[in-house]
């Protein structure tokens, strides 16, 4: 307690000393000063500093309640897409083991997979992809800080090291680009005690076993995507309804393939508590609100995948009146990503309304690099930002749901383009393809304007990234069917839709 009395003591001093300086001449330690080097703060500070500006940028990482900890990068690098999108082409691996069969590789009939290989060699990647952010930074004179940082006022940032050694720097802006971490829910005994999340299940150094997965969205999707592909018994347990905010019937199809993959879902359920068994098994009881039946079983682990919250609690925004949104708990920030108070900027995660995607933070964080560096005015284009769920069969989508559509143009002021098809590689490997879908939601009338893009199956983020590039342009229905396809890929059915949902024909593919 002394110590830190000393520290906070010592610190005013400092900082008294620092802002009266500064205000004598004007100057600053540093042009920028951003708080938090994930996907966004690393992409705005390497920026900001190829423009000539004299940057700093401060990241620290808390460890999970579980006691994780990782190295710079963010959570996309450490803990989110990247392990994420390794461990789900691990599940793909083990389909394409079962299909290679069908296309005459001698395999043993029963193959295992083996946990600590797979979750070591992606740590592994992971940890190079630290030490490689570590040596940008310092090739692009970034000075980078492993601190946590709070804000003292709109020009001076309080860093406090690992060990209670504090640091006051000054700069001319200040952005904060912290992100988020996951939730625990609150009322459920035993949830945080016995419970882990995304910021543990990459870096578990043994199986987690028979998993029951608590949500609904991308990261519980796509968790339990993975865990059943690699051979793990596994169930999700959804509230309410699967990824919402999107196409519902595209939701309805990714789930309809897990389920049909071996994925048990506990539908329209919630649990109630969690209870560690002297056997070591964690036991969940949950109600089914449908019938308001109870239930119980007992799992290996419990993952909690039901949101996330912004990382504002170090940050001291209220002392400066940096404006939150009051539900979310997020920064409200305006379209240049400024903040309520002037030369404070947010953006990526911490920012309201702001989807929490990588590439839109990278994005957004080189642009305001370049207008905070008075190179340009360009803002940040958030509409039309596509998007995967890598989920066994992956879903991809840009632009408008067929919900969304409906209720900004009316039923008869759309037309919807879809198709069923089989791709070629599951052919030969003799795997159903039911939920192979396209869906392109159009304006009635005139060339077609494309509203909402949609495709389920293999490699979605991959068919879907050009797409976007058309949508963005402006694309039309007229413009799809005058394009070409690629022979024989799944992406040129999208090309080739033509039967429209309102004439009910069967939508299905026959032939090339
Ligand atoms: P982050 O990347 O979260 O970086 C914030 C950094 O600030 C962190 O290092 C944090 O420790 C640090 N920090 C926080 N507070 C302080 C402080 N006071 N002082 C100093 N440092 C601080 N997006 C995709 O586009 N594609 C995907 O496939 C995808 N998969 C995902 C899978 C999972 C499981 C999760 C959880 C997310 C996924 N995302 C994906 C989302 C993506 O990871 C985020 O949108 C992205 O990382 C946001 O970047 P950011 O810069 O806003 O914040
Ligand atoms: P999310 O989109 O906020 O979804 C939370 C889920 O948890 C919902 O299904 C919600 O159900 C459920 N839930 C919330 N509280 C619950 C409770 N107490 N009990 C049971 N269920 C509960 O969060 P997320 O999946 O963590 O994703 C966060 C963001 O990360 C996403 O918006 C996305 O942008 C990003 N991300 C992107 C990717 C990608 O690009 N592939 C992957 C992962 C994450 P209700 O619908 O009933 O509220």
């Amino acid at each position: 307690m002394a110590a830190l009395y000393g520290g906070r003591h010592r610190w005013k001093r400092i900082n008294c000393l620092h802002i009266f300086s500064r205000k004598l001449t004007g100057k600053y330690d540093y042009d920028l000063l951003v708080i938090g080097g994930g996907s966004g703060g690393l992409a705005c500070s390497k920026e900001a500093a190829q423009l000539g500006q004299k940057v700093a940028v401060l990241d620290y990482v808390e460890p999970s309640a579980k006691g994780t900890k990782w190295g710079l990068g963010g959570t996309c690098v450490n803990v989110g897409c990247i392990p994420k999108k390794l461990m789900h082409q691990a599940a793909l691996l083990g389909t394409a083991v079962k299909d290679a069969k069908k296309y005459g590789w001698q395999i043993p009939d029963t193959i295992s997979h083996d946990w600590p290989t797979m979750a070591e060699a992606i740590q592994n990647h992971v940890k190079s992809l630290n030490w490689g952010h570590r040596v940008q930074l310092q090739d692009k004179k970034v000075k980078y800080m492993n601190l946590k940082g709070s804000l003292v006022d709109e020009h001076t940032v309080r860093g406090l090291s690992k060990a209670g050694k504090e640091t006051v720097l000054t700069a001319k802006n200040i952005v904060i680009a912290t992100g988020g971490r996951p939730k625990y829910p609150t009322n459920i005994p035993g949830a945080a005690e016995h419970g882990i999340t995304s910021d543990d299940i990459f870096w578990l150094k043994k199986s987690p076993g028979k998993t029951l997965v608590v949500g609904a969205s991308y990261v519980a999707l796509e968790c339990a995507g993975f865990l059943k592909g690699i051979g793990l018994d596994t169930t999700v347990m959804v509230r309410s309804i699967a990824l919402r905010g999107f196409d519902q019937q595209m939701a309805s199809l990714v789930t309809d393939y897990m389920e049909a993959h071996g994925t048990r879902f506990a539908w329209k359920s919630v649990p109630n508590r969690v209870d560690k068994l002297s056997s070591g098994a964690l036991q969940v009881t949950w109600t089914d609100t449908q019938t308001g039946s109870e239930h119980k079983d007992t799992f290996d682990s419990v993952l909690w995948a039901v949101g996330r919250a912004p990382e504002t609690k170090a940050l001291g925004l209220d002392k400066l009146g940096v404006q939150l949104n009051k539900e979310t708990g997020k920064i409200v920030v305006g379209p240049d990503e400024s903040t309520s108070v002037p030369n404070i900027y947010a953006f990526g995660d911490i920012g309201e309304g702001r989807p929490e995607l990588t590439p839109t933070a990278i994005k957004a964080g080189k642009l305001l690099a370049h207008r905070l560096a008075g190179q340009s005015t360009e803002l940040m284009n958030y509409d039309n930002v596509p998007t995967t769920v890598f989920t066994p069969l992956e879903y991809s989508c840009v632009g408008l749901s067929e919900e969304e559509a409906e209720k900004r143009h009316g039923k008869d002021g759309i037309e919807i383009y879809h198709a069923f098809y089989k791709p070629l590689e599951f052919t030969v490997a003799e795997r159903d393809a039911s939920q192979c879908y396209i869906k392109v939601v159009c304006e009635q009338g005139g060339n077609g304007k494309i509203l909402g893009l949609h495709f389920t199956g293999p490699n979605a983020g991959e068919v879907a990234q050009g797409f976007a590039m058309g949508f963005q342009c402006g694309a039309t229905y007229s413009h799809l069917i005058q394009t070409v396809g690629i022979h024989p890929t799944c992406a040129e059915e999208v090309v080739k839709v033509h039967i429209t949902k309102r004439s009910g024909l069967d939508a299905t593919v026959t032939g090339c």
